[in-house]
């Protein structure tokens, strides 16, 4: 907080955050309030023993207990604002949503907490909320409810509760498409994307945008009433009438079908329908809208998303620390080397780039460039991230490296000999880390120096999508390098896993057994479109040949042949054709054809008249994968479901909505997986074996 300071002073000082009128303040538990000589109330929300705000059942109980004293204040305007430095509230704390299952008890609390926000938005007096970084979910229901919102040049507003299954809930729905364009509220609600400062005033969202010094003039204007606003639109008009509302949501329906299939996510249907048949009735949206999110976050979706946000926490946890890791070095440009450096260059690292052949270098940088043309919001960015990124035939920056990423071809003794010419030049307390997709580590550290700092670097196809790092142990892993490799994925907003060597390790020895399988059907005759639907229907970003065909068949082949020669699981038979494919050149998305023919823009060429799945496949496909996972938590190579159902999701894209696989397979019963397991044994042989861990499989999740 600011103490009271003399006015050339106060004019001169540099601003962190302007907190207002530092004098005597009433502190309550989460919220201090402060009246100044002009007789503005600062209300700001600190709340105690958190670093981020975020709003909870106390921190609201006692915001009524605030507005109680301001009411009575005689207070000519009231400013509310976060005393936190990173932000002004990231939302409703979602631990209080976690495990929920009375939806009538949720939707007494949410009506409870409707009463507090309602009683601030009829304030008799102007009230303004001022807001720098995070305003999300609660935190921009709360601001809504003030008169007036300034924001700072970096904040950043918006409604992401569509991600966890939900919509607003704490008066977003009706004060949002009340204030702005509908259809700009309904998409924002809908696709959980945030606006920057400047869009959300291109939008009526904040009333002005405003450096720091600048706050406490802004905040006179605004309760004198001298603040320009831009509200309402021609269109909120137009959809006030319930045809052109109709009209709207048909088209947001469709559109919400693409992203968020109606089947398993509840909420953007619940919402379009919420505002189709309220649109413009404030009470009636009002009680709607706390029924609507009440019954939703009751529901499986949402307490699975809810999961998977708890999911990813956990593995941020573990990235936390300090790498001292600045210079990286990779060598191989490929798919994978190339995209490892141009994502390790735009998150700050300085990062050379080599290869046998110049030509992969170039592409790597070239597709960098693209990359950062599409994902960096300025030139300076641009420019930065470009510069970092060096090109480097001779392989001088391995000298300079704190971290050195092998990423050449998947074969065994190619990736030692890169070890013998980089080891000796390494600085000595480097890490050296290998992005294998399968070769165990025990197998790459023969003839190595100093095998205590190889550590596996499993990164994932695409890398600027696919959050995880299979961050790979083995017994003579120093734990300093391991705890360095986890805080580089932190550093770089990876997602690291901790994983133990073993062929395969976790994601792609639990993928194998779906990926052969799905090879087997089209073998059997089914269209690969089918079995690609199989898995889409289940929830899968994509199917398992369109998923062979974006990893490369070459790699694949690889991995399966690895697999096959070291591990007792039951893998198919590799296909004649898998290898001829591969010699032939037809890698897979890659080189433009593989299982699929693709464009050029790399899309897949895909029959439309190909036959539904048949109701077994998806278990035909799945359960071997799940079999493989029960498997893998039995010999140790990951330590708790949690962190499996995390690596697989956040590696493969595993329909979330489901909460991982072990998470699903708990949801569906032990007892059932057994039963379906036994039978397709029957019918398939003893790849379908079910692992002895199913029998006592309990299905409390
Ligand atoms: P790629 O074939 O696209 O690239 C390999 C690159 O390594 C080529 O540019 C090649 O010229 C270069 N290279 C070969 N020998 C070299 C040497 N001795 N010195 C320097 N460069 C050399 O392969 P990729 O898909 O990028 O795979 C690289 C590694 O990453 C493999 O170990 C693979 O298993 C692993 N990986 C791949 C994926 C994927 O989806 N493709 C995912 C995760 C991990």
């Amino acid at each position: 907080m600011s103490p009271a300071r003399p006015s050339a002073w106060n004019t001169l000082a540099p601003r962190d955050v302007e907190l207002g009128p530092g004098n005597a303040p009433k502190v309550f538990t989460h919220w201090r309030l402060t009246r100044g000589p002009d007789d503005i109330a600062w209300l700001l929300l600190d709340r105690a023993n958190e670093s981020t705000n975020t709003l909870s059942e106390p921190v609201l109980a006692e915001l009524e207990k605030v507005l109680f004293d301001i009411e009575g204040m005689g207070a000519k305007g009231l400013v509310i604002r976060s005393a936190k430095k990173g932000g002004f509230i990231a939302g409703a704390d979602i631990r209080d949503f976690k495990g929920v299952t009375d939806a009538r008890e949720v939707e007494r609390r949410i009506r409870r907490a409707h009463e507090i926000v309602d009683r601030l938005a009829v304030l008799r007096m102007p009230t303004v909320a001022v807001i720098h970084g995070y305003c999300l979910g609660g935190g921009l229901e709360l601001a809504l409810a003030c008169k007036y919102r300034i924001a700072l040049s970096n904040a950043k507003l918006g409604f992401p509760e569509i991600m966890l299954g939900l919509h607003p809930g704490l008066g977003g729905t009706f004060r949002l498409t009340a204030l702005i364009d509908p259809v700009q509220a309904m998409t924002m609600m809908l696709t959980g994307k945030t606006a920057h400062a400047k869009r959300a005033k291109a939008l009526g969202l904040v009333d002005a945008v405003i450096e720091e010094r600048h706050v406490e003039n802004a905040v006179r204007a605004a309760v004198a009433g001298e603040m320009k606003t831009n509200r309402g639109s021609l269109k909120s008009g137009v959809l006030g009438l319930s045809p052109a509302r109709r009209f709207a949501a048909r088209r947001m329906r469709t559109e919400a079908e693409k992203r968020a299939p109606s089947r398993y996510y509840p909420a953007p249907y619940r919402l379009i329908d919420l505002w189709q048949e309220h649109g413009g009735n404030v009470k009636a949206m009002q009680g709607a809208e706390i029924t609507s999110f009440s019954e939703l976050l009751v529901g499986e979706t949402a307490q699975n998303l809810i999961r998977v946000f708890f999911l990813r926490e956990k593995l941020k946890d573990s990235a936390k620390g300090e790498s001292g890791i600045r210079n990286v070095h990779v060598v191989g440009a490929g798919t994978m080397g190339g995209d490892i450096a141009a994502w390790c260059a735009a998150r700050g690292l300085r990062v050379t780039l080599a290869d046998l052949d110049r030509n992969a270098v170039a592409k790597a940088v070239g597709r960098a460039a693209e990359f950062y043309d599409k994902k960096l919001h300025s030139s300076i960015e641009r420019r930065d991230a470009l510069d970092r990124l060096i090109p480097d035939f001779e392989g001088a920056g391995v000298t300079k490296a704190d971290l050195v990423i092998e990423a050449v071809v998947e074969k065994a003794d190619v990736k030692r000999k890169v070890f013998d010419a980089i080891a000796p030049k390494m600085k000595k307390d480097a890490i050296l880390a290998t992005n294998t997709s399968s070769i165990p580590l025990e197998e790459l550290r023969e003839g190595l120096a100093f095998p205590d700092r190889l550590v596996g670097l499993h990164f994932f196809n695409p890398v600027a999508k696919m959050e995880l790092v299979e961050v790979i142990a083995h017994d003579q892993a120093n734990k300093a390098m391991l705890d360095r490799a986890h805080a580089f994925c932190g550093a770089i907003d990876r997602l690291p896993a901790a994983v133990k060597s073993a062929p395969g390790f976790l994601v792609n020895r639990a993928l194998t057994p779906y990926l052969a399988e799905a090879f087997v059907m089209l073998d059997e005759g089914t269209p690969k479109e089918t079995i690609d639907r199989a898995a889409e229907d289940f929830g899968m970003p994509m199917g398992p040949i369109e998923l062979a065909d974006r990893v490369g068949l070459d790699i694949g082949l690889e991995v399966v042949r690895m697999l096959k020669d070291t591990l007792d699981d039951p893998i198919p038979e590799i296909p004649g054709w898998l290898e001829k494919k591969v010699e032939s050149g037809e890698t897979g998305r890659k080189a433009g054809k593989g299982l699929y023919e693709y464009d050029d823009k790399g899309k897949p060429k895909k029959r439309s008249d190909a036959p539904a799945p048949g109701p077994e496949m998806a278990d035909r496909l799945l359960l071997p994968m799940l079999n493989t996972c029960l498997r893998c938590l039995g010999e140790g190579i990951v330590e708790d479901e949690d962190t499996l159902d995390g690596a697989i999701i956040f590696a493969t894209g595993f329909a979330p909505f489901r909460g991982g696989p072990m998470h699903y397979a708990r949801s569906r019963g032990g007892a059932d997986i057994l039963a379906t397991l036994k039978r397709l044994e029957q019918q398939y042989g003893p790849r379908f074996t079910p692992d002895k861990g199913w029998e006592d499989f309990s299905g409390e999740t």
